[in-house]
């Protein structure tokens, strides 16, 4: 699979683009100005394998905030780095909180939500002359929500008279044709007077979010055509529960699958009191079942049917990737590779045993009328029979010193990962090496 070539920019210690693996981020949802909160869910993003995490900085109060917040992530030991998410007042924000504008790893600005009119290049000049004060880059982060109206209106003016100007030969574009071309030029012309302002291309990043699959494939194959810049990639306003996931999977896999995007987020909206860390597990499994990266043991199960009748397989293979998702934390440091682990739970014996041997460990649990054992596979071959009251503790048990046995320092694997997708093109790296 060959990743488009981008300008590689540095968030903290978080590589973006130049062949880096492609970063995992989120944003909180929590009101900036209460910094024990906002901390605290910056922390449970971080700790569900958030890589970067946006939040808002809206009000003096919120900005006065950020340096606290910042405070209490380094002492409970998360060095996640922080982007401020800046619209209309971010100019003030920035040179009115020094602590703030250091504090932040990277500032996101929305060139749709900078000003208006003459206003717009001094207070966005302002912007940018903070990052370079602080060595800090930026996303230029267009939004079709906010997309600046002066520019969509210039546009549309000129898309008027390019038919009667040039003759019928020259076809005006539709409105959602130039609302498209309006989201690229805003990133571009965004960008370029960054740079002419003085930050460097590789303190860059462009998005360019639309709440449409098709809309949104078409603007970043374009956008990606047009420049070198790191892409951020996403669906905005993706919508909630399995619509959420399904669009922004839908968008963004085609995207990935051609090589575009550098970070991705996947913006889920919660169900009320829902967990926020769900859009961080959507997102790293698209990249994890894409094959372009590795983060947590994958559990294979089947759909079962109507030759399965209880719930028993359901609720362990539930069991034991929530039981290796909840080790990861800890087993990142211990056991280096544990990520590329495979596990299957199947519920009859028609796939069960297939499934389970391709996997590093298996299980195939007897269907309805099926004989009550459960045939465990360890890299290919049957174990033991389980059976009885207690096949899920001792199945998690088999799991946990199959860990032990082959990913512990210097324990040879006697069943090699199957190679991930290797990327090509002159800034290539193994995508197999990415941790
Ligand atoms: S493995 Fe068995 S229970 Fe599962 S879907 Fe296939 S036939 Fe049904």
């Amino acid at each position: 699979m060959a990743r488009r070539v981008s300008i590689g920019v540095r968030v903290g210690e978080i590589a973006i683009g130049n062949g880096a693996p492609v970063v995992v981020q989120s944003m909180t949802n929590t009101d900036t100005e209460d910094a024990p909160a906002t901390a605290q869910q910056v922390y449970d993003l971080w700790r569900a394998g958030s890589e970067l995490v946006r939040i808002t900085v809206n009000t003096p109060e919120a900005a006065a905030q950020v340096p606290h917040i910042r405070e209490r992530l380094d002492a409970m030991g998360c060095d996640v780095p922080l982007i401020g998410d800046f619209h209309f007042n971010g100019h003030k924000l920035l040179s009115q909180h020094p602590d703030c504008a250091r504090a932040l790893a990277k500032y996101r600005i929305n060139p749709g939500n900078v000003g208006k009119g003459a206003k717009r290049d001094d207070q966005f000049a302002t912007m940018i002359e903070a990052a370079i004060q602080y060595g800090k880059p930026v996303r230029i982060g267009v939004n079709w929500g906010s997309l600046d109206p002066e520019l969509l209106a210039r546009m549309m003016d000129e898309n008027g008279r390019r038919g009667a100007k040039d003759g019928a030969s020259a076809v005006p574009l539709s409105a959602d044709e130039v609302m498209r071309e309006a989201m690229i030029v805003s990133g571009l012309e965004s960008a370029a007077q960054a740079r002419k302002l003085g930050l460097p291309a590789e303190r860059i990043v462009i998005s360019c979010k639309l709440s449409g699959v098709q809309d949104l494939i078409l603007v970043y194959r374009e956008l990606a055509r047009r420049c070198e810049y790191a892409l951020h990639l996403g669906l905005t306003e993706a919508g909630m529960g399995s619509k959420g996931i399904v669009a922004s999977s839908a968008a963004m896999a085609v995207l990935l699958q051609e090589g575009i995007g550098d970070t991705i987020r996947v913006s889920l909206t919660p169900e009320p009191n829902g967990d926020r860390t769900r859009e961080v597990v959507v997102a790293q499994e698209l990249l994890q079942t894409m094959g372009l990266r590795s983060f947590t043991p994958l559990v294979a199960a089947c759909p079962g049917c109507g030759r399965t009748t209880s719930t028993y397989f359901q609720e362990l293979a539930q069991r034991i990737q929530t039981y290796l998702r909840d080790q990861m934390p800890a087993w990142k440091q211990r056991y280096p590779g544990v990520e590329d682990m495979k596990v299957a739970v199947m519920g009859c014996v028609v796939n069960g045993p297939g499934e389970s041997k391709h996997a590093d460990v298996g299980i195939s649990l007897p269907g309805t009328n099926e004989s009550p054992v459960a045939p465990v596979y360890v890299d290919g071959e049957k174990t033991v029979t389980l059976k009885g009251a207690r096949i899920a503790e001792e199945f998690q048990a088999i799991v946990e010193r199959y860990v032990q046995d082959n990913f512990s320092p210097g324990a040879q694997r006697r069943r090699p990962s199957r190679p991930q997708a290797v990327l090509s093109g002159p800034q290539a790296v193994a995508i197999k090496a990415v941790k």
